[in-house]
């Protein structure tokens, strides 16, 4: 099913609660008066029953779908479909997954637990605290898809600051009780993102062309090797970055102070 056939559109009896209203058309929680019925679970009935599988959405299609309730906020909306991906098992593609993509577009590749799917929803089980930290420690506290360390500053997105988050290195796995701590990598929750086309002006392949051509060969190969693993491997600079920020302040004082020796003389 597409947006083109909005007319005649056939869902089946279990895109329907209690009362044959839509599940994403719900306002109140099922057997509540006031409860309001959640956004994860409007969208999670919204792409199974509407978009389908093999279906391609936009932020924009879901937030006209669901618009009436949904806050107008990319976060929101990219926090909610991190959950349908993390906790109930869907696998939603975007342009970095698929080439085929446009870059505002997303399929999705499958479906997980949604409303009417006839069975519960499964527990939310994230990882502990413990094996969080665990993770951003062995990768340094920072995001392996761009580098960015937790709490900087992003350079093209003034005032926000990186929080890092946990993914997964095989995209679309589940996140539970059961996945070690190998499974996971730190992401910073805008590579986690499964939504990016909200990001501010994203750039065109044409604007970065003269400036990727005057680059030397070995920045070019650098810049290559990086878009092939999808990850920014970690320099020698950087593992030590990340070790001398530990160092005491007076220690820190004495290892700047040789250093400006070092590359003085
Ligand atoms: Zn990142």
């Amino acid at each position: 099913m597409n947006d083109e056939h909005t007319i005649d559109l056939y869902y089946p009896s279990a895109a329907y609660a209690q009362g044959g209203v839509l599940w994403w058309e719900l306002t109140v929680a099922p057997g509540s008066h006031s409860k309001p019925f959640g956004d994860e679970r409007k969208l999670a009935a919204y792409l199974a029953f509407h978009v389908g599988q093999g279906g391609r959405f936009t932020m924009r299609s879901l937030r006209s779908a669901l618009g009436a309730t949904v806050p107008n906020s990319a976060e929101h909306l990219n926090r909610r479909l991190r959950q349908l991906r993390t906790r109930d098992g869907w696998i939603l593609q975007s342009q970095r997954d698929n080439a085929a993509l446009a870059h505002d577009e997303y399929r999705v590749e499958k479906i997980g637990w949604h409303p009417g799917c006839g069975f519960p929803r499964p527990v939310d089980d994230k990882p502990s605290d413990s094996v969080r930290r665990h993770v951003h420690e062995r990768d340094g506290w920072m995001c392996v898809v761009c580098g960015i360390g937790a709490r900087e500053l992003y350079d093209d997105e003034p005032g926000k600051t990186a929080r890092l988050t946990l993914g997964h290195r095989v995209p679309g796995a589940r996140l539970g009780k059961e996945t070690t701590i190998n499974d996971l990598q730190s992401e910073c929750a805008r590579c986690n993102e499964p939504m990016r086309d909200e990001l501010p002006n994203p750039p065109t392949l044409e604007e970065l062309m003269p400036g990727i051509r005057s680059m030397s060969q070995g920045d070019k190969r650098e810049l290559l090797r990086r878009m092939e693993l999808n990850r920014r491997p970690r320099t020698r600079v950087d593992e030590y970055y990340t070790r001398v920020r530990r160092l005491s302040e007076s220690e820190r004082a004495r290892l700047m102070a040789s250093l400006e020796d070092m590359v003085s003389s």
